[in-house]
């Protein structure tokens, strides 16, 4: 593996006033580590992702963390930021990746252009994290708060995360950190120069802020819902046909039935309903398109990897998927009893929760090809929220 992710979510966020702990509060209805692991999990460069959590918050690390793929179970933290990281670390130690990011859970608008950058700034140095110049006035103040100096602020930087490391070199540094009784360090960067590894700096990005006091939280709220305003939703419609057989795909699940529906894949017309209602809200060609029934690559198929693919469209533009909803209709096989199944079958291939999931079926009352039991038709929506500035 070439790249994996530490997300540190060890703390108790108590200057965040009552409630949760930070990281599992909502910003425009997803918990903020939530936000912070699919930054990770949806990144194609990125193998696995390792999340360190106090023990308390088992159960909310769980629901938050839910059908992200690439997502490794999570480990305790430790009394220190610095402990935290270490055992996430040595947890990644049995996957031996090449790199390191590490990035603070509270941080939930780092966005995919700040990973590819901190990926591409450790390609030539053994540790890099991102800076942003600061803007303010820097005073040096005395104990009683009197100034004494203005500081030189153009060569002041204000660090951020993921910081990105080659991997063994900054599980060394731990390692040896805790073996010498230090437990100091606030920052990995700071942790490598006490080591002896130069640390040289990206672009970082003003958006990337750590989110601390309630204010900050408002201002998130506000931030989330004006970037992912731009709703849409798209439709799709597939229709395939009965030969013999012993099964049939819907939604993922395969139902015993002494018919099966031919296609070239899998014949999943649920799925593909799907695929084209999300590939429709973005306006980017249907399935027959991006996967031609020409093509013997497809042939019996796994339906799920079109719709992985057309999911990764939208995230590709920043977007998030909001909801889908399909309808199957059909005289047989019996859908109610696997509804449930494909729910939540459906929920994981789009890394969503199943509450953003519906399946309904209905018979064609006897009329037409579909009364006749000739084939199964699928009808599904997809609503997607985008940034404004998406493409
Ligand atoms: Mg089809």
């Amino acid at each position: 593996m070439e790249f994996a992710a530490v997300v540190v979510a060890g703390g108790g966020g108590t200057r965040a006033g009552a409630g949760p702990a930070k990281q599992y509060r909502l910003i425009q209805g997803e918990p903020v580590l939530r936000q912070s692991l699919r930054l990770f999990t949806e990144h194609r460069d990125i193998g696995a992702v390792q999340a360190v959590i106090r023990h308390e918050d088992v159960e909310d690390y769980e629901r938050a963390s839910s059908g992200l793929l690439k997502c490794l179970p999570a480990v305790p933290g430790g009394a220190t930021r610095q402990a935290s990281v270490l055992a996430g670390l040595e947890s990644l130690a049995r996957s031996a990746p090449r790199f390191v990011l590490v990035h603070d859970a509270a941080r939930p608008f780092a966005d995919a252009t700040l990973v590819s950058r901190a990926i591409a700034a450790v390609r030539s140095s053994d540790a890099s994290v991102p800076v942003i110049p600061v803007s303010d006035t820097i005073k040096q103040i005395d104990g009683t708060g009197k100034i004494l100096a203005t500081v030189e602020r153009s060569a002041l930087r204000a660090v951020q995360t993921p910081q990105v490391f080659a991997f063994d070199k900054l599980l060394a540094a731990h390692r040896r950190a805790s073996a010498e009784n230090r437990h100091d360090f606030t920052d990995d960067a700071a942790l490598m120069e006490w080591a002896g590894t130069p640390v040289t700096t990206f672009e970082g990005s003003n958006r990337n802020a750590k989110l601390t006091t309630p204010e900050d939280f408002e201002r998130a709220n506000a931030y989330a819902a004006q970037r992912l305003g731009d709703v849409r939703t798209g439709m799709g419609y597939d229709v395939h046909a009965f030969v013999e057989g012993d099964h049939v795909t819907l939604g993922g699940v395969k139902i015993p039935y002494h018919k099966k529906l031919s296609g070239h894949s899998d014949a999943d017309v649920l799925l593909h309903a799907i695929t084209d209602a999300i590939l429709g809200s973005i306006g980017d060609g249907d399935i027959g398109h991006h996967f031609p029934p020409s093509d013997p690559k497809w042939r019996g198929a796994d339906s799920s990897a079109f719709v992985r693919f057309a999911v990764e469209r939208v995230r590709a533009r920043g977007g998030m998927i909001a909801h889908i909803d399909g309808t199957l209709i059909c005289e047989a096989p019996k859908i109610g009893p696997h509804r449930e199944a494909m729910r939540e079958r459906i929920a994981a291939i789009c890394g969503i929760e199943i509450g953003r999931v519906g399946v309904q079926a209905t018979t064609n009352e006897g009329l037409g090809f579909l009364g006749r039991g000739e084939g199964i038709a699928a009808m599904a929506t997809a609503t997607v929220r985008l940034p404004w500035d998406a493409a």
